[in-house]
């Protein structure tokens, strides 16, 4: 399966050193809302995406390779309050030229904590990356944290934001119960076939 043979690949700390050559889905999300622990639940590693305890405090741009020219990029966690604003800014301005122009990108995992989807800095990404066209795909992550008609009804309401938007598609998620694993590859399986 397509995430079980998941390989980092390289570091890059900007956009000038972005690789030529590939196909990359990209995974982005607020810092602590899973993105690390989403990853290595996908690959069935425990490891691989490091879960930082210090959320923010390194801005890189990791790669890795799902074999044949295809990658994901774990994008930098944004909206984490204890940089300062200026480096905040700075990145987050990098994320949106990343979204707007990056060709060999063809998909993007938006990361959104179950109980806090959809802040401010989610829609922002996504008034950037929408106009280009190309699929989003929502993980409400942490869904074991909230009762199974909790999760049911976020799951809704967020489903109901994107009704007009058939390139946007959303699923509940959990790395602690191992929950959504199939979905989520089952859709980026997709978008690599295309
Ligand atoms: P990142 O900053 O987006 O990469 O977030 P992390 O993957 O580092 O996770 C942030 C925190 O949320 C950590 O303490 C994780 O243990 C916790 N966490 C992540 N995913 C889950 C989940 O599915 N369920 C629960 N209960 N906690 C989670």
């Amino acid at each position: 399966s397509l995430f079980r043979g998941l390989q980092f690949l390289t570091t890059v700390n900007d956009l000038r050193s972005l690789p030529n050559e590939g196909l990359e889905v990209a995974f982005a999300g607020r810092s602590n809302a899973g993105k690390s622990s989403a990853i290595n639940t996908l690959a069935n590693h425990t490891r691989l995406a490091f879960v930082s305890k210090t959320p923010g405090r390194t801005q890189h741009i990791n790669y890795f390779d799902f074999g044949q020219e295809r990658r994901l990029v774990d994008l930098p966690g944004y909206g984490y309050a204890e940089v300062p604003a200026a480096v905040r800014a700075h990145w987050e301005k990098l994320l949106g030229l990343y979204l707007v122009n990056r060709s060999n990108l063809i998909g993007l995992v938006l990361i959104m904590d179950s109980r806090r989807p959809l802040t401010q800095l989610d829609c922002q990404m996504l008034d950037w990356f929408l106009p280009t066209g190309k699929p989003v795909h929502c993980l409400l992550t942490k869904s074991d944290k909230l009762s199974k008609q909790d999760s049911i009804k976020v799951l809704r309401e967020v489903k109901k934001q994107f009704a007009e938007l058939p390139q946007v598609t959303v699923q509940l998620f959990s790395s602690l119960k191992k929950q959504g694993v199939e979905e989520t590859e089952t859709i980026v399986g997709q978008w690599f076939a295309q």
